[in-house]
């Protein structure tokens, strides 16, 4: 099971407020579930093509055309996968196997580590550091070695909520061209962010040739159970990692991604929208672990903030998490979990909570943190 699972499973077990495994408590765009049921209505029920239906290939280009002044071919460049879950594996395995190395920060996501191992790569780390999070320069490059095939990062990150700005993708992309390495940029954490702006891999000179990028609608759309990513960048590695999706899933939701296609074309609006309610609600959860004692590390993107729970006097964040679900009726993520031993050892009394929830929950969960002191 994963620690997400456990949790979540802990919270409904105890009636504890969920926030740990990072999901909205209410559904995205009525436009968009809307298209979804008129889709199914109309019959868009049967497996959809491999790499994705063009009018969503094409949303895609658009969109990063819209945002990023990126352009895409929706014919060679771009697929859509079953979540970002799907292109992360998709292109892993397709990338690297025995013998290569693949670089990620730490913490990292928890599939990065499941799927290095499934190829049979070795996982090399550069540490993130508290309470900004950001690479140190040293450790970065020392971290790169002629075996690194694939270095893989997350910006804006989970879960540490750090949006890396313009000189560490520089420096990364720099790196990754010193020993030829592919880039692979989970981005799905695109949309929210909090003043700091999302700059794209691909945008960067040197990037774009050697850059595979992934989004998901779950995080910009409030959609997480539908399960519709993409994978976007050159052509040789979309295909590499398109003959690997094709027996992953084969494809991926029919009547979502129609939906998802009019998702991508909402207007501004939209998009400013979902940064601002969440930036109010971080400040609102924010508030309330301070008020509990705990030492707030401010996130400048995702929707998770993580806390310092040493003022406490509480040092091991795995026992705690396990145990505050209980004394509280609040569940979170210890950050141990997303790290190897050292970086284990270095997060100890890191513990992250998701604030994508509607703000009366989060007021409730304040409230019932504050008994903590
Ligand atoms: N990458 C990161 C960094 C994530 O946080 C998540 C979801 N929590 C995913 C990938 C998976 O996205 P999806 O649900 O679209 O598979
Ligand atoms: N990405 C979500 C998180 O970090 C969880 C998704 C999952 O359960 N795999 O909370």
């Amino acid at each position: 099971m994963t620690i997400f699972e456990e949790m979540t499973t802990l919270a409904l077990s105890t009636g504890a407020i969920n926030l740990g495994q990072g999901f909205p408590d209410e559904d995205g765009p009525v436009e968009i579930k809307e298209a979804a049921q008129a889709a199914i209505a109309a019959g868009a029920n049967q497996y959809a093509p491999g790499k994705g239906i063009l009018p969503l290939r094409e949303a895609i280009a658009v969109h990063q055309q819209r945002f990023y002044g990126l352009a895409p071919d929706p014919e060679t460049e771009i697929i859509v996968t079953t979540g970002a879950t799907e292109a992360i594996a998709a292109s892993l395995l397709a990338l690297v196997g025995p013998g290569d190395e693949v670089l990620t920060f730490e913490p990292f996501y928890d599939s990065y580590g499941a799927i290095i191992g499934l190829a049979g790569a070795t996982h090399v780390t550069a540490p993130l550091l508290a309470p900004d999070f950001m690479p140190d320069p040293a450790a970065l490059e020392a971290a790169f070695s002629a075996r690194t095939k694939v270095v893989l990062i997350n910006n804006p990150h989970n879960p540490t909520g750090a949006v890396f700005p313009r000189e560490v993708l520089q420096r990364v992309v720099e790196l990754a061209e010193k020993h030829d390495a592919v880039i692979i940029t989970d981005e799905v954490y695109e949309h929210l962010t909090f003043g700091a702006r999302h700059i794209p891999v691909a945008t960067l000179p040197g990037a774009a040739e050697r850059t595979l990028t992934i989004s998901s609608a779950g995080k910009t759309f409030s959609f997480t159970g539908w399960k519709i990513g993409w994978l976007s960048g050159p052509e040789h590695l979309v295909a590499a990692a398109r003959t690997v999706k094709q027996f992953l899933s084969y494809s991926s939701g029919t009547p979502f991604q129609t939906a998802i296609a009019v998702g991508l074309g909402l207007p501004d609006e939209f998009y400013t929208g979902i940064a601002d309610t969440l930036r109010y609600k971080r400040d609102i959860l924010s508030e309330g672990l301070r008020a509990a004692g705990l030492d707030v590390l401010t996130p400048q993107g995702t929707y998770f903030v993580n806390v310092d729970t040493s003022p406490l006097g509480i040092t091991d964040s795995v026992e705690l998490a396990r145990r505050l679900p209980a004394l509280v009726g609040v569940a979170a993520i210890p950050v141990p979990v997303f790290c190897h031993a050292d970086g284990a050892e270095r997060t100890r009394s890191l513990l992250r909570f998701a604030f994508c929830k509607q703000l009366h929950v989060l007021e409730e969960a304040a409230e019932r943190l504050a008994t903590l002191r």
